[in-house]
């Protein structure tokens, strides 16, 4: 468990190594600004930052966390939109030419969303609103025969993507981006029990491993995307 003392000295580190060895890049970065070519929308989870499962420099990839890295269908009435208010930026602004929803296992808002998290105290009501975004896959993981719960929790999991997906789609920019091939929208799943990572295939929409990044050229990575 880190202490703040370990913060710091971790930053510490990432400042000798960003800004002493390797400098350029964010003088790169500060005079030609930020032109990420990817955005992921991840879980606020602790063990799933993407830049670090991905092994990403700053720069790499823009990146927007919530809760069981979820997308709202395109609403425009009253409400905080930090989830949609980033994908605009991403796409609109940025320009980038894929999103990635990246879901991964033992999510706890999927849980909570199953009904497995007892809140108390008035915990929860935040979460469980948010969580309705998701309801039809919870929908879909309970109705499914399931030979235990970690199957069931895996089966809402991936489903939860699915929606995310086509809320995706609710956005006009995103829709257009898509039709005019300037935008991929892709649909992840990292399973830390494993160590793998699963992406959906768009012609079946199930789970397929997705290429070991270790075969492929990090330059073409992007290439063998689904
Ligand atoms: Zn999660």
């Amino acid at each position: 468990m880190k202490s703040i003392e370990d913060l710091l000295a971790g930053f510490d580190r990432f400042r000798r190594r960003y800004f002493e060895d390797d400098r350029s890049l964010y003088e790169r970065l500060t005079r030609r600004g930020q032109t990420p070519n990817v955005m992921v929308i991840a879980c606020c989870d602790s063990r799933v930052d993407p830049a670090i499962v991905m092994d990403c420099d700053p720069g790499d990839v823009f990146v927007v966390r919530n809760v069981a890295n979820l997308v709202p269908p395109c609403e425009t009435g009253g409400g905080y939109h930090g989830t949609s208010a980033a994908l605009e930026f991403a796409v609109r602004c940025l320009n980038v030419q894929h999103v990635i929803v990246m879901g991964h296992a033992h999510c706890g808002g999927i849980r909570a969303l199953l009904g497995d998290v007892q809140f108390s105290d008035g915990a929860g009501q935040f979460i469980q609103p948010w969580m309705l975004i998701a309801e039809e896959a919870r929908r879909v993981a309970l109705a499914g025969e399931h030979p235990d719960a970690e199957t069931r929790d895996v089966a809402c999991e991936q489903a939860a993507i699915r929606i995310s997906l086509e809320n995706l789609m609710s956005f006009p920019f995103v829709r257009d981006a898509v039709a005019a091939g300037r935008l991929q929208c892709h649909g992840w799943y990292f399973d830390f029990d494993r160590g793998d990572l699963q992406g959906v295939d768009p012609a079946t929409g199930e789970f397929t491993p997705l290429a070991p990044a270790t075969e492929v050229e990090h330059s073409e990575s992007f290439g063998t995307l689904r």
